[in-house]
């Protein structure tokens, strides 16, 4: 009975927020009566996971760095995030992916990330696929395609395909790109862009 009316509360509390992540972070005491799992609660999808990846993104604006993020997630867990600071730090090497592998092997003891993927806003460029393929990253999850845009303005080495990489690779890695947040992505692209003209 408990159950029920617990599910009835909840079912009111999702349609006034819309969305299950508010619901999740807006529990109703009474969730501690219920027995058995909570009926709507729901782990976390790619979707999910990639929307945390677009936030770091706008967060390395916020510090100053190029609009790119990434996270990591390994059983269902975010083990580290990443941003794009190569530009503010002088160091090449220190992309969103690469600053989130460093972070997440760091946070396990091990430089094998086997079963772990790895979501970024942008996708990612020959080094970071590569340290990614060093690293054991099982799946590669991406918000936003690379454009010969973006390869003319040396955002990317060039237009070589990450998928053509893989294929001659001797470990593969899945890679998927969802389109749910790929305008946001260039939109943020493009506004960072326009703030460094105005900057020089
Ligand atoms: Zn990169």
């Amino acid at each position: 009975m408990l159950h029920e009316q617990a599910k009835v509360r909840y079912t009111q509390r999702w349609k006034t927020n819309g969305d299950c992540s508010s619901a999740r972070l807006e529990r109703l005491p009474v969730e501690e009566d219920v027995e058995g799992p909570n009926p709507f609660s729901h782990p976390m999808n790619d979707k999910d996971f990639l929307k945390l990846a677009v936030e770091q993104a706008k967060k390395s604006v916020e510090m100053g760095g190029f609009p790119a993020g990434a996270v990591i997630v390994k059983n269902g867990q975010v083990i580290a995030e990443g941003i794009s600071l190569g530009y503010t730090l002088h160091d090449p090497t220190e992309h969103a992916e690469t600053s989130a592998i460093k972070k997440a092997c760091k946070t396990i003891g091990s430089s094998n990330l086997e079963g772990a993927t790895l979501y970024e806003s942008l996708e990612c460029c020959t080094m970071c696929f590569s340290v990614s393929n060093w690293a054991g990253i099982s799946r590669i999850v991406y918000a936003c395609r690379k454009t010969p845009d973006m390869v003319n303005k040396q955002y990317y080495e060039g237009m070589t395909k990450n998928e053509d990489i893989n294929a001659t690779n001797n470990n593969k890695i899945d890679l998927v790109f969802i389109p749910e947040f790929e305008q946001e992505c260039l939109d943020m692209v493009k506004d960072w862009e326009q703030k460094q003209t105005k900057a020089s």
